[in-house]
């Protein structure tokens, strides 16, 4: 582990420096909202403000993806697959490496439980499309100095405003400057040579241990779900919780879209004559179209059993499944729902 430093004034020439040689992406203002963006221009990063409304996730897992085109041409086709491409389309690599800069540890935490439903290895799912991008990807983290109300990361194993799980640089704003960690060789190599930074010294070490100490502090929020890994599927199922904690959802999902963690996604074939291409575009399990069968039935016939879907997925299948519970305390769909239902409470519910 090596630590330097940089003198926040610094900062953007660093990352306009880093934008000549690769993709950066950083948190920047698009209309009201600070999102995840490409920057060229790195004084467009801003570093000094809470969550993003919509999590990364979106730089691995993009809202919406082409997998392939096709052509249902067939002398069009026979000509493609002559030049032996054949007439689906490849999964390309990157052109160039990316760097996330500036993502909080709760988001990073988002990418390990993608990485356990899209590189689950071997004989189970491997998915080229997110995996193409994870590799090339180096992800720099920056600590939170001060965690919100509605942030509760330190309920999970690892979590915590500080937590370094997933990163490979851990950036902690001390005064005028950030004291830069360095925790894998990807973050050596992307930091090695670049202006503006230099060892750190004993001071700023020390300082950014005592915002360490202090962010946890401030992490008040919790969930307790001990008890949920205990009951039965369906004990948990027909629990009469459902009832009620489902009335007041409005089945909007923005929930599910901010959520670093939520994965759902629909594929679909749109032609235009003879050429056609492969969408994925994300879902939700509280929309009643994402179970709707071509016959007409459908599973989840109300909101009842898609609310209740949503929670039993992050905090019992997925826990059965990949040992972890799918939620990482980000908060944001405390925040953003606008109705007020509040992860924390549903979770109490369920583990009483
Ligand atoms: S369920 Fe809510 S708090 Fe948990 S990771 Fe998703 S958006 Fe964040
Ligand atoms: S944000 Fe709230 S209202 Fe919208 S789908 Fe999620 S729980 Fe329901």
């Amino acid at each position: 582990m090596k630590e330097m430093v940089i003198n926040k004034g610094d900062m953007a020439g660093l990352l306009t420096e880093l934008a000549g040689e690769m993709t950066v992406i950083a948190p920047a203002k698009k209309g009201d909202n600070l999102l995840f963006e490409p920057i060229s221009d790195g004084s467009k990063a801003v570093l000094d403000s809470a969550n993003t409304r919509l999590s990364p996730k979106g730089v691995l897992f993009p809202q919406c993806e082409q997998m392939m085109t096709f052509t249902t041409d067939r002398k069009q086709a026979r000509l493609v697959a002559a030049e032996n491409a054949g007439i689906m389309q490849d999964v390309k690599p990157l052109d160039q490496g990316q760097v996330i800069w500036g993502i909080r540890p709760c988001d990073t935490a988002g990418f390990l439980i993608l990485d356990k439903v899209f590189n689950q290895g071997g004989a189970e799912y491997e998915d080229a499309y997110y995996l193409r991008r994870r590799e090339k990807t180096a992800i720099v983290g920056l600590g939170c100095n001060k965690p919100l109300s509605t942030c509760f990361c330190t309920s999970f194993d690892n979590g915590g405003p500080f937590a370094t799980n997933g990163l490979d640089v851990l950036l902690t704003e001390v005064g005028d400057k950030y004291v830069v960690t360095v925790l894998t060789d990807k973050g050596e190599a992307l930091l090695k040579g670049k202006n503006g930074l230099s060892e750190a010294d004993s001071a700023s070490i020390d300082q950014a241990g005592q915002i360490k100490d202090a962010a946890l502090k401030l992490v008040y929020s919790s969930i307790k779900a001990d008890k949920i890994k205990g009951k039965t599927t369906m004990e948990l199922f027909d629990d009469p919780c459902w009832d009620t904690l489902y009335e007041t959802c409005m089945a909007c999902g923005v929930c599910t879209y901010s959520c670093p963690t939520c994965h759902c996604f629909d594929i679909q074939d749109e032609m235009i004559d003879t050429e056609g291409v492969r969408m994925r575009n994300w879902d939700s399990c509280m929309f009643s179209l994402f179970t709707a069968h071509a016959t007409g039935h459908n599973p989840r016939p109300t909101k009842k059993e898609r609310f209740k879907q949503r929670f039993m997925h992050k905090f019992k299948y997925f826990q059965e499944k990949f040992d972890r519970i799918a939620c990482v305390g980000c908060g944001r769909c405390i925040q953003l729902c606008p109705v007020n239902i509040d992860v924390r409470q549903v979770v109490k519910e369920m583990n009483r």
